[in-house]
Order: C-alpha cells, then sequence, then structure tokens
C-alpha cells in the first residue's frame, strides 16, 4: 500500500501527540507511528509537573532553563480551559499548584531570592491555615510556598490529544520502520505492509530516535541517556502530597507527586536528587533511603504498612557537552527529516510550535488515510501489579 501524506510523526509520547494535534489543526495531512503503546516511554513515568522555572532558579538567579519555562504553566492552563492551541479540557489536572517546602529555614541566599520582585510573581508563601493538609500537622516545621504549576495526569493529557485524530494513529510492528530519501516503510501490527511518502518525517521517538537515526543513515545529532531511580509507595496513605523538599543544595532533595492506583489507593511518587542519587543503589537501598527521607521530613506519616516499588527509567534528549540536561527543548532539521526531544513533559507546546514552523512551507494535501490498527493506551506503573512485587 501506497500513502502519500505531509509529515509522519515516528513516537506517540507527549512530544509526537501534542505535535500532531498542532499539525492535524493547521490542516496538515499528518500521521504517527507508535510501536508499544502511547505514552509507553518516559511520558507514563513523567511526574507531570508543569514547571514554571521555580525550582531551577534555586541557584539565586535566573537561568536560561527557568526562563524557558516561564510560560509553560499558563500555555497549559489555556489548553486545559479550551481557549489554547490544543483542547485539553478532557485532561485531568490532578493539582492546580505544586509546592516547594523546608524542613528548616531556607538559607539566607534563597530566602532573599523568593522576596525579590521577580520570584514573588511565582511564588507565595503559605499561611499554616494556606498549607495543604500534609503540612497543617502540629509537628511541621519550615517554611511552605505555592508554586505557580499545574500537575496533570499524563495519559489524560495522551488522550486528550489523541482523540481527534485517531483515524492518523497507527500501530506499528517493533523494527519495521525502514527511512528512505523521502518515503518510509513500515509493517503495521495487522501485518500491512506500508510506503509512506512524507514531506517531513519527524523523529520524536524519545530513547528510539537514536536507531531511527542511524537507520536513516544520519550520525548526528547523538542522544544523552540520564538514568533515574525513583521510588512508588503506597499503603495507609490519605493525603496527596504535590512538593518539592528543599535540602541544602539547589537541587530538591525529594520531589513528590500523587496518583491513584487502579484499587483507588493514593500512591506517592518519589523524584528528585533522591532519583538521581538512587541510580548507584540496588532497589533495597534505594527503598531503605526513600524510607529514611521520608522518616525525616514527614515522620508523621506512618510507613509500617506501606508497599513500595522502584522504576529505572531513563531520560532522553540531546547529547549536551557536559553530560547536564538541557536548557530547553530541541530539534534539528536535516533535509526532511526533523529529530526532536522535548527534554521536559512541560516543553511540548514549545517545540511543537518548532515543528509547526519547520512544515510552513510543506504544500498541504488531503488523501484519505486507509483504515490502520490504533495502538493502545499506556498504563501507568503503579497500576502494574509486577511493579510492586519482592519489595
Ligand atoms: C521519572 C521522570 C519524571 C519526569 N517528570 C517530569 C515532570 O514532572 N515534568 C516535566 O516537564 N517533565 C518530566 N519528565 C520529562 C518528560 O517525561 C519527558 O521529557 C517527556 O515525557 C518525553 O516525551 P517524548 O514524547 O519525547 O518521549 P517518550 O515519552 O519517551 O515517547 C516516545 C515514544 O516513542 C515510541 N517509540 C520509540 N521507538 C519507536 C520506534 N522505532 N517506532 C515507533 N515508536 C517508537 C515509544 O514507545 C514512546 O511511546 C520526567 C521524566 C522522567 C523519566
Amino acid at each position: 500500500m501506497k500513502v502519500d501524506v505531509d509529515a509522519v510523526i515516528v513516537g506517540g509520547g507527549i512530544a509526537g501527540l501534542w505535535t500532531l494535534a498542532r499539525l492535524r489543526d493547521q490542516g496538515f495531512n499528518a500521521v504517527l507511528l507508535e510501536d508499544d503503546a502511547l505514552g509507553a516511554g518516559q511520558t507514563r513515568y513523567s511526574q507531570g509537573i508543569i514547571h514554571g522555572g521555580t525550582k531551577y532558579a534555586l541557584t539565586g538567579k535566573l537561568t536560561a532553563s527557568s526562563e524557558a519555562v516561564s510560560a509553560m504553566p499558563s500555555i497549559w492552563r489555556a489548553c486545559h480551559a479550551g481557549k489554547g492551541e490544543v483542547d485539553l479540557r478532557k485532561a485531568v489536572m490532578i493539582s492546580d499548584a505544586h509546592y516547594l517546602w523546608s524542613t528548616t529555614s531556607l538559607t539566607s541566599k534563597i530566602t532573599g531570592f523568593f522576596a525579590s520582585r521577580v520570584m514573588r510573581a511565582r511564588t507565595t508563601a503559605l499561611k499554616p491555615q494556606q498549607r495543604p493538609a500534609i503540612f497543617q500537622h502540629r509537628d511541621f516545621r519550615g517554611s511552605i510556598y505555592r508554586l505557580d504549576e499545574p500537575v496533570f495526569d499524563c495519559i489524560s493529557v495522551l488522550q486528550a490529544l489523541a482523540e481527534p485524530s485517531m483515524r492518523s494513529i497507527v500501530a506499528v510492528r517493533k523494527d519495521s520502520i525502514r527511512p528512505q530519501v523521502s518515503s518510509l516503510l513500515v509493517e503495521t501490527t495487522d501485518g500491512q505492509g506500508c510506503e509512506l511518502n512524507f514531506s517531513k518525517l519527524v523523529l520524536m521517538a524519545g530513547q528510539g530516535n537514536q536507531s531511527l537515526l542511524s537507520a536513516a543513515g544520519l550520525q548526528k545529532p547523538v542522544m544523552q541517556l540520564r538514568p533515574l531511580k525513583m521510588v512508588m509507595m503506597r499503603g495507609g496513605l490519605v493525603n496527596k502530597v504535590f512538593a518539592h523538599c528543599m535540602g541544602a543544595g539547589i537541587n530538591p532533595r525529594v520531589t513528590i507527586t500523587s496518583h491513584t492506583d487502579d484499587d483507588g489507593n493514593i500512591v506517592w511518587y518519589l523524584g528528585g536528587q533522591l532519583a538521581e542519587d538512587g541510580v548507584n543503589r540496588t532497589d533495597e537501598e534505594q527503598i531503605a533511603r526513600a524510607q529514611r527521607e521520608l522518616a525525616e521530613l514527614i515522620p508523621w506519616q506512618k510507613l509500617d504498612t506501606a508497599q513500595w516499588g522502584v522504576l529505572d527509567i531513563d531520560r532522553a534528549e540531546v547529547r549536551h557537552a557536559d553530560g547536564h540536561r538541557p536548557d530547553t527543548f530541541y530539534a534539528t532539521q536535516q533535509g526532511n527529516i526533523i529529530t526532536a526531544w522535548p527534554t521536559k513533559l512541560a516543553l511540548a507546546p514549545l517545540l511543537a510550535q518548532q515543528i509547526v514552523d519547520y512544515c510552513s512551507t510543506v504544500e498541504k494535501t488531503d488523501n484519505e488515510l486507509p483504515a490502520w490498527p490504533a495502538p493502545p493506551f499506556a498504563k501507568y506503573p503503579w497500576c502494574e501489579p509486577a511493579r510492586w512485587n519482592g519489595v
């Protein structure tokens, strides 16, 4: 089967699906290929925080990272209200804000920074009665700030983005994509062989980009992987927590978001420095470390009935000279092949705009698409019983 399309996107995570929604909305005949489930890569492991840059500003000055993301909360909120560039009205915002707390007083440098004019616009110091329930406990010491950073249920975001374009989202067999100069060969999961002729090929396959680039005969760009060892915990939890805990350093000591498993149990999902440093620990050591952190930071939360799980997951990004996180999204165009990584879930809108700009010279077509099999949506790791086993 031969089909002519304007753009082929490879990868159904946040980057691919946001871009598909934008391109189709602009009238491009774009299709998306996914060889697993939608969201099966990094997106379902994401904590879903739409950063506004405060976390990156904790060095005491505004950094390139903090500036790049500052507009993201308002862009996502507009989409959620049905007034943005994509329609996220059906997506679930699981918290209207993220919080920042310290167990003791913040270092003077950081306190001064919070008092600065630029940060007053982004953060609000909370009085005790305004604190989230978990921090209203009589044993809580320290300060807590509200950040204007919504937290989203990531799979519901993917569903909202995909729903209007399901006919153009194709389930393909693993390793079946063969990119050529202006076409690619691919096999769908129901065994149809297709030749897709495209004006633009957009590689948004996260970690999968590197082998797609090789298959296309491209040496660059080069990808880097930054590993994390996330921890999840459930059992005996009654409060949801959405907060970064600041320690002595500039990275959050731990970042907690809260989710719900299929039985309705609250799950705390722990990242931050705990997950970065955890890559050098065994699963048992990482759980012991998480238990110590929580016992120290939220000592009134009982942990004796808790169940634990550890998730090893790599972040995939363009390679940075010193191996650090890139400041913003990355996209590059070589001939008619575009390679992109959003770097952060929050940055998907900026990345999608860049791809729309790259496609501005493409002549739009409106060929009928055949009936293709659609991929399923990925499950959250905390909804997979095996992830809790053995611990
Ligand atoms: C633990 C963790 C927590 C995070 N928390 C946050 C956060 O709170 N806020 C934030 O802004 N960012 C966060 N991030 C970063 C964010 O999740 C990622 O930047 C983002 O999800 C990347 O999306 P993506 O679409 O590029 O890639 P992915 O989500 O990895 O999607 C790539 C897709 O491509 C598919 N694919 C791969 N190879 C092929 C192929 N050959 N053919 C077809 N399909 C293919 C995969 O199956 C997958 O569905 C977090 C990341 C991690 C790991």
